[in-house]
This record gives C-alpha cells, sequence and structure tokens, in this order.
C-alpha cells in the first residue's frame, strides 16, 4: 500500500515533526484513546484501542496515522473478531512443521497471502481463520487438505 510506505519513510524523522496543516515543528508521537471503524470481510467493525501510538501536533491537534499506527489498529481488530495473530499463525506452522508455501497450497490460497498475514499487512477471513485452526490442531485434516491435489505425472 502507497500509503503504508509513505507512513513508513516517516517513521525515521525524528520529533517534533513538522505539522502538514498548521506548519508549526509540533508532531510528537503520544497515545490517545482510539474508536477504529475498520471495513473487514464484508462487514464495517467498531472496536476501542486504550492506547494508541499516533503522531499528533501539540498545536493543532491534527493526527497521524503511521505504519505502526496501522500496525496497532491491524492488532486491535484481530483481537476485537478474536482472529489468530501473526505469533499464533508462526507458532501453529512451526508446530505442525510446514513451511509458507505448502501451507497456502494445502489450503489453496496463494503463498503471497499468508506472507501479509505473517507481516500484519493483512487479516484473514472468518472462515480462512477456522480452516488454519483445524488445520494447526487436527492431523486428519492436515492429511485430507495434503492430498487434496492430485500428484502430478512423473
Ligand atoms: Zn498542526
Amino acid at each position: 500500500m502507497s500509503k503504508q510506505s509513505a507512513a513508513a519513510q516517516a517513521d525515521v524523522r525524528p520529533y517534533p515533526r513538522r505539522c502538514a496543516v498548521c506548519g508549526e515543528n509540533s508532531v510528537a508521537r503520544c497515545r490517545i484513546q482510539y474508536d477504529a471503524e475498520v471495513r473487514h470481510d464484508g462487514k464495517l467493525h467498531t472496536f476501542s484501542i486504550a492506547n494508541l501510538g499516533i503522531d499528533k501536533c501539540e498545536r493543532c491537534g491534527e493526527q497521524y496515522f503511521t505504519s505502526s499506527t496501522d500496525e496497532e489498529i491491524n492488532l486491535g481488530l484481530r483481537s476485537h473478531l478474536g482472529l489468530l495473530t501473526p505469533g499464533e499463525i508462526r507458532a501453529g506452522l512451526a508446530l505442525c512443521d510446514v513451511n509458507q508455501k505448502v501451507f497456502a497450497d494445502h489450503l489453496g490460497i496463494a503463498a503471497e497471502t499468508v506472507s501479509r498475514w505473517l507481516t500484519g499487512t493483512s487479516i484473514q477471513t472468518r472462515s480462512l481463520d477456522k480452516l488454519m485452526r483445524l488445520y494447526f490442531t487436527m492431523p486428519t485434516v492436515r492429511a485430507a487438505l495434503s492430498n487434496s491435489e492430485p500428484v502430478p505425472a512423473a
């Protein structure tokens, strides 16, 4: 996402930063109570984050979302929805001793999708979250999914 790469660049500049709205060097990192509204899986979800890290202008109050702000909101959404976190997915892969590519094949999705879940740039749908939980905990599910594609002729 271009918005995220721009934010990532902004993250390396020292505080206080120049405010794009009022022009003062008054933008500092702070933590706020934030009511998030995020669209996911075709539904709009609203939830509160008690301590969201955000860049805020101390003079005019303008708020700037950085890449770490977006990551915290994504984590908040996962927790709100009760979905597996990147760390939990990583742990599941280790437990089942599968790499991202094999796992993606078994689930019938692109390896890039798994990669985006693990970096926190995107969040799995509820149905894929359920499938992952079955995969991680039930050897019979893993066996069934790993045999679901025809073996290519040698
Ligand atoms: Zn300002």
